[in-house]
């Protein structure tokens, strides 16, 4: 049963609309398990009935007609339940109702399991049998799993509107998308869905405007394919023996069979873009192959899919280059990155969504920084569906609004306005310090790492730039910026900031930030080869660097270097030895410059431990909570699924951020925070209380930071930490502070609206 179920959840997934879906359910359950009707009913919560929308079994024109409301019969009853109904005979059960309109007699048989996602029961799958009949355990299991699966494509549906197309007055409230948040604010524009070259999974449908330019650009990538394909064969005609050749033969015939060529041609006419039609006819090939029984020709659905890709592959080498993002452009992909966000005018960028990530995310923290709502992880995102469509982003709670109707419309351009006036109320702190009452001044600076963000970050009025992410710069090239071009980007920072300070932090790839051209391939990057490890391998890339940052600040010294990643003294000893010998050089050359302060991340958590150490060799540190978390809590700070997990008001972070303060003091180093808790209101409360000397976060963030530590005395803090030492979890934790927030009048900075 477990290959059936694999199977049917393949073809399932493949299936090019709803109803498709549903047909293959309802028609694979009958025959595996043998009954005399299989059906599914969806919800229609308009009209709080149940509607039969696929049936094997009943009279066709019955689908779309029979209706029972959400308290009735069996079916109800499964609803009600939310979970399997198992009835050896049901009209003697107390809940049965016959449905006359199917035109049948009495069933006897019946099981329903209910369609859930998320909590919200969207249908009903019900299996009957003539004769009296109780379901055995892997009967119910297997209904159970298909029921999961149809959940997950229901809700696709759902968002892409066609379940309301369907049932034609689904609930639009229902069609949400929950994902986690990944930068607060409220975005409301066009879905403009961006995706990896060469996924064909990731294709959306699109009108194609000119079909027939459309067939001629599908028709010329087909050549084009054909001939590598002929290529390959020719080179390795010497290597090869010729039943291997072969392959290529048959892989030229499959591309120019009829059913692909037409079968793509078709649906082009039929009004899809080539890539979007390509998909299509190359997903039921594969399908056709997988449901072979030999397992020979089972396998070669991976080569069709391959031909799919190649194709594709000369299809987006013409057609991307014309894409115009919309005037509010909602950006949508299964993982966004960097060089994508920096492709879309910031004007024009109303918010983002990202199938991956959570809202440590680079990506999440990036768009933090530009002050752009976004929603990270939203694992059921229909990414195919949802090009041109409305989307509103509730980056407070981590929501996608698809195609949302009037109500939940003019109910976020309210929340829009309320934003507006609350940051208008901010710009009143302009010019003032960062003070609390009680007169401890505490330094807010700015992370950046954008050229395009020194307009901002200088308006934002920090004490200065708390941390420069340099491989922001290098993400967006195509190859390693040399080091004249590192020297004019740095140089154009320190100047803009001069005198105030600027950290500039050596470079930081690995994890979740590769280079185009550097690829690293490892099973497990976090933990691998990442920040200081890399750049103390390859000294030429570090040297170059340090070179760059130390001439940029001749005639500023307003520069302070940074070492992300680090882990020990070793690394640090490592380091220090090439900034001297980086510095000799520049000066040597004639480069009046002063050897900077130098810092170290607190990042990793051996680090945490020999912080003493470390402080007799250098000048500050900055702890970076975003990876003392993921590291400290063994949760992966992109990871969907334990994105719950992953909270830097867990108990033992702050125990080891008191830890930190109290050594690196000790010492008498400054210490500050540089992760995105520096830039969280309630997490700031705390930070305040353990006596940490300065906070660095996104420009958007600092008005509201200045706000709470202008509200709060610093014993306040400090009594409020005596509170937080005896909570046990995160969310005690952060509820306390939030209670705090808003006693203070400051809850406008923790929810939406105020
Ligand atoms: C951190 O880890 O907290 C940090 C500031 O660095 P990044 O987010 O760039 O890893
Ligand atoms: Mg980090």
């Amino acid at each position: 049963m477990l290959e059936t179920l694999r199977r049917i959840i393949q073809e399932v997934n493949t299936a090019p609309d709803l109803q498709r879906a549903l047909n293959i359910i309802v028609e694979r359950v009958k025959k595996t398990i043998k009954v005399d009707v299989a059906s599914v009913y969806l919800s229609d919560a308009d009209r709080s009935q149940h509607v039969l929308m696929a049936t094997d079994g009943f009279r066709q024109d019955a689908v779309g007609k029979v209706r029972a409301d959400f308290g009735t019969g069996l079916v109800g009853m499964v609803r009600e339940r939310e979970e399997p109904v198992n009835v050896e005979d049901a009209p003697s059960h107390p809940r049965y109702r016959f449905i006359g309109e199917t035109g049948e007699k009495p069933y006897h048989g019946f099981l329903g399991v209910p369609i859930i996602q998320h909590g919200n029961v969207l249908g009903v799958l019900v299996v009957r049998h003539r004769e009296k009949r109780k379901f055995g355990e892997e009967e119910e299991a297997f209904l159970v799993t298909l029921a999961a699966q149809l959940a997950g494509a229901i809700t696709h549906a759902g968002a892409s509107g066609e379940v309301s197309r369907l049932l034609d007055a689904l609930d639009s409230q229902s069609m949400f998308l929950n994902g986690l948040p990944g930068a607060k604010g409220v975005g409301i524009g066009q879905a403009l869905v961006v995706y990896p070259l060469a996924n064909l999974d990731a294709v959306p449908d699109r009108k194609a405007e000119d079909p027939a330019a459309e067939e001629a650009a599908f028709r010329k990538a087909v050549d084009d394919v054909k001939d590598d394909l002929r290529k390959y064969s020719a080179s390795m005609a010497a290597a090869l023996p010729v039943e291997d050749l072969a392959l290529f033969d048959a892989l030229i015939m499959m591309l120019g069979s009829e059913s692909m060529l037409d079968g793509t041609v078709e649906r082009i006419r039929a009004g899809n873009w080539a890539p979007g039609a390509l998909r299509e006819t190359i997903h039921e090939h594969v399908q056709v192959f997988q449901n072979m029984e030999d397992t020979y020709l089972r396998q070669r659905a991976s080569d069709i899919s391959d031909l799919g890709r190649r194709v594709l592959t000369y299809l987006q080498a013409v057609g991307e280059v014309s894409r115009e993002p919309f005037p509010q452009t909602i950006l949508v992909g299964e993982e966004l990155s960097a060089g994508q966000l920096a492709e879309i005018p910031m004007s024009q960028l109303a918010g983002i969504v990202s199938a991956r990530g959570s809202t440590s995310s680079h990506v999440a923290i990036l768009a933090r920084a530009m002050g752009v709502p976004a929603v990270m992880g939203v694992e059921d995102l229909p990414v195919g569906r949802l090009e041109g469509q409305k989307l509103v982003v509730d980056g407070y709670r981590g929501i996608v609004y698809v195609n949302p109707n009037d109500t939940v419309c003019s109910e976020f351009i309210r929340l829009q306005h309320e934003e507006t006036r609350l940051s208008a109320g901010l710009k009143n702190l302009r010019g003032k310090e960062s003070i609390t009452p009680d007169g401890v001044t505490i330094p807010l600076y700015v992370n950046t790492g954008l050229i395009s963000d020194i307009e901002p970050s200088l308006n934002a009025e920090g004490s200065g730039v708390g941390l420069y992410r340099t491989e922001i710069p290098f993400l967006v090239r195509e190859n390693f910026p040399g080091e004249d071009e590192q020297m004019r980007i740095y140089r154009k920072m320190l100047e803009a900031f001069s005198p105030r300070p600027v950290t500039l932090r050596t470079l930081d790839i690995g994890g979740d930030k590769m280079l185009p051209y550097f690829p690293v391939n490892e099973e497990n990057p976090f933990l691998g080869w990442r920040g200081i490890r890399i750049t103390l391998d390859h000294p030429e890339i570090f040297l170059t660097q340090l070179r760059a940052m130390l001439r940029a600040s001749s005639g500023l010294d307003n520069l302070q270097i940074l070492l992300p990643m680090v882990s020990g003294v070793v690394e640090l000893d490592e380091s220090l030895k090439l900034i001297r010998r980086a510095h000799k050089e520049v000066v040597e050359e004639g480069v009046a410059v002063r050897f900077p302060p130098i810092g170290v991340m607190l990042e990793v958590p051996s680090a945490v431990y020999l912080v003493e150490m470390m402080a007799r060799r250098i000048d500050f540190f900055s702890i970076g909570t975003n990876d003392l978390t993921q590291y400290l809590l063994a949760v992966d700070r992109n990871n969907t699924r334990v994105a719950g997990l992953y909270d830097s008001l867990h108990p033992s972070v702050l125990r080891a951020l008191r830890y930190i303060v109290e050594g690196v003091h000790s010492e008498g180093k400054p210490v500050c925070v540089c992760g995105e808790m520096a830039g969280d209101p309630a997490a700031v409360l705390l930070l305040m209380g353990l006596g940490v000397d300065g906070l660095s976060m996104n420009a958007g963030s600092l008005p509201q930071i200045k706000w709470v530590i202008r509200s709060f005395r610093q014993d306040e803090a400090g009594d409020l930490l005596d509170e937080v030492w005896k909570l046990e979890d995160p969310h005690s934790i952060r509820r306390l502070c939030n209670s705090i927030l808003e006693l203070g009048g400051l809850g406008g900075l923790v929810r939406a609206g105020n």
